[in-house]
């Protein structure tokens, strides 16, 4: 006997043997998608096994009809699941039901906190596959052979799952794979065919092939009865169904068979084009961001089908990097069933349907905004960010997308991000020209800007932007809906009609009244700042700092300096408020040493204020530590 052969014990590696013991304490209060997990990975096994027939006739001819089939035993209290689909050599146990190869794995597991509640949310978001079994089992036999292999060639593989797992050869007559699940004496209950096939009607309908299901009966003398095979699902490729034959169950069936998703969808669109392409698109939106969205070797992509057979998973080319996080299928009929991925890369077929599945998914996004806000808000929140990132990479839906983005606003006075763009026009004031808009660190610098005040003064809403990603958006933005963006705390300020011919006198006469202070000022703070100013922008506020229009922000800045950029000094203007006590006190002072002190201290606030950090913090604490001296 060969080496192989011989029984080998190998150790799950160390993420396994974590997960699968949080799995088993965290979906104690949902053990039945064990059963989920295992059809669809039979099912998975059979699109492997049609697609690799396309190049393998033979390995198919021998057993055609592809199916799932599931015994359930009573006595033994055992459920066995059985396909003919592609199955696994040695090396493929090994790997497949040893490690988890998933890209973020490690980080995932670290992520996890110990509050079981939390981590049965994150186990769900990852994905939890084969090791669910062990929800249910005390022990898990696997017996497998792949397609196209001898029959010595099969494998068993064997755990109690903790921590260590069995492999050995065996002989196996045909291809594909038995799981029998040895059930722990608390979930004996699901040995019982009633009772797996109401979790297949639930969680499987929308499986492609037959799902069969025997009860196996005992005799009085303890011989075996074996009845027929019943199907229990409808066993045809879900998106090829009418829409009007689809339950909201069954889609949601399907959304979690195929994106490996613990929780409902929130959104789908199932459409079938024919005409010039004709190809079925089922898409759908998830309900949370999962943990690689940000990773650029992230999963992302939709099932492709060519007629109906499957071809590869996470075909990114049907859709563009800003949609990443959607999830579905695709089944053309216009490519050959050869198509690989490079061949994907371009071509007209691809290029038309990539266009026409965004344009879909961005209207199925835009009207959940429409007839769904809360659910839209749940979608922004997760995916938000992402869709920004559409603005400057899909010019030609930059309409579509702009219409999509949040902000929050002193409209709404709160942290969320609510105000939609069309929203902001239609309460734009009579003469407001602009889209006035802040970015800040975060929401509370954003809301006590002193750049606001004069905008709360006029009633003019201003949108608060406060993600690191918003500056680079507004870089990208220059109108919406013929209305231009203007940062209020970059540029003069210019309210244009909104400002009367009396404020601007008014402004005129002040500027002129505060020359002497202005002056002074300038030439304190020279090295300091551009320019220093007298205006109306400030009602509460001594002072602040406008940066020029064309200044990087200071998160822009942030980036691009740890990024190791050198870049030029910026420096902005001081806007001083002479109708406040302080800036008035300040013009009557007369010590030159005082009044220096006393502007240096106004030019750190304002700097404070605008979220920036001080260049020398230990002398602005001094200067000040000393007018508090003055009052104890
Ligand atoms: P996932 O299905 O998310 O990849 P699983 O833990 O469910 O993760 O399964 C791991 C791998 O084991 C699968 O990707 C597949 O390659 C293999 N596998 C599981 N079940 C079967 C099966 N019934 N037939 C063939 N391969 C299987």
């Amino acid at each position: 006997m060969s080496e192989q052969a011989q029984k080998e014990t190998l150790g799950f590696q160390t993420e396994v043997s974590k997960l699968l013991h949080l799995m088993i304490h965290s979906l104690y209060s949902n053990p039945e998608i064990f059963l989920r997990e295992l059809i669809s990975n039979a099912s998975d096994a059979a699109d492997k096994l049609r697609f690799e027939a396309l190049t393998h006739a033979d390995w198919l001819s021998a057993d055609p009809e592809l199916k799932i089939w599931i015994d359930v035993d009573k006595e033994a209290k055992t459920i066995t699941i059985r396909d003919n689909g592609i199955g696994m050599n040695r090396q493929e146990v090994i790997e497949n039901l040893g490690t988890i190869a998933r890209s973020g794995t490690s980080e995932f597991v670290n992520n996890l906190t110990g509050d079981q509640k939390k981590d049965a949310q994150l186990i769900g978001q990852f994905g939890v596959g084969f090791y669910s079994a062990f929800v249910v089992a005390q022990r898990v036999e696997v017996l497998t052979r792949r397609a196209g292999d001898e029959a010595s060639a099969g494998v068993k593989w064997q755990s109690q799952g903790e921590g260590d797992f069995s492999v050995e050869a065996i002989e196996k007559a045909d291809r594909g794979t038995t799981i029998i699940l040895h059930l722990r004496p608390t979930q004996e209950e699901f040995a019982d065919a009633y009772r797996l096939k109401n979790i297949i009607h639930k969680y499987a309908e929308h499986i492609a092939i037959p799902v069969c299901m025997r009860e196996q009966k005992w005799t009085d003398d303890g011989k075996e009865e074996l009845g027929d095979y019943e199907t229990v699902n409808k066993a045809a490729a879900l998106w090829t169904r009418p829409r009007n034959e689809i339950t909201d169950e069954e889609y949601q069936g399907f959304y979690k068979h195929i994106s490996h998703d613990f929780d409902n969808a929130l959104a789908w669109n199932h459409n079938k084009v024919e005409g010039k392409l004709e190809y079925t698109s089922l898409l759908f939106v998830p309900k949370r961001a999962p943990h690689d969205l940000y990773q650029r070797e992230g999963v992302r992509g939709l099932k492709l089908y060519v007629q109906r057979v499957f071809i590869m998973d996470d075909a990114e080319q049907f859709l563009p990097m800003y949609l990443r996080f959607i999830k579905g299928i695709v089944d053309s009929n216009d490519l050959p069933l050869n198509v690989s991925r490079e061949l994907l890369q371009s071509g007209k077929v691809i290029d038309s349907m990539k266009s026409a599945l965004t344009r879909r998914i961005l209207d199925m996004l835009s009207n959940m905004a429409e007839s769904k806000p809360e659910d839209y808000a749940v979608c922004w929140s997760q995916f938000g960010n992402v869709l920004k990132e559409g603005v400057a990479e899909d010019h030609a839906n930059q309409d579509k997308i702009l219409k999509l983005l949040r902000f929050a606003s002193t409209h709404s006075g709160d942290a969320l991000e609510s105000v939609a763009l069309a929203d902001y026009v239609s309460r734009m004031k009579e003469g407001q020209e602009k889209i006035y808009y802040l970015t800040a660190e975060n929401f509370t610098a954003a809301s006590q800007s002193p750049h606001l005040e004069v905008f709360r003064k006029k009633g003019v809403e201003v949108l608060l932007l406060t993600e690191r990603l918003d500056e680079w958006l507004m870089t990208h933005l220059t109108e919406f809906e013929g209305k231009q963006f203007q940062h209020i705390a970059k540029g003069d300020l210019d309210l244009g009609k909104l400002s009367s011919e009396e404020d601007k006198k008014a402004e005129e006469q002040l500027q002129e009244a505060s020359q002497p202070l202005v002056e002074r000022l300038q030439k304190v703070l020279a090295d300091k700042v551009q320019a220093v100013k007298a205006t109306q922008r400030l009602t509460d506020s001594p002072a602040c700092l406008v940066r020029s229009q064309y200044d990087l922000g200071a998160a822009m800045r942030q980036i691009l300096e740890a990024s190791g950029q050198k870049l030029p000094e910026s420096k902005p203007t001081l806007e001083v408020n002479p109708s406040h006590p302080l800036v008035a006190r300040l013009a009557d002072t007369q010590s030159d040493e005082r009044f220096e002190s006393l502007a240096l201290i106004i030019l750190d606030q304002a700097t404070l204020a605008e979220g920036s950090a001080l260049a020398d913090p230990a002398a602005y604490v001094k200067r000040l530590n000393g007018l508090l001296m003055e009052l104890v």
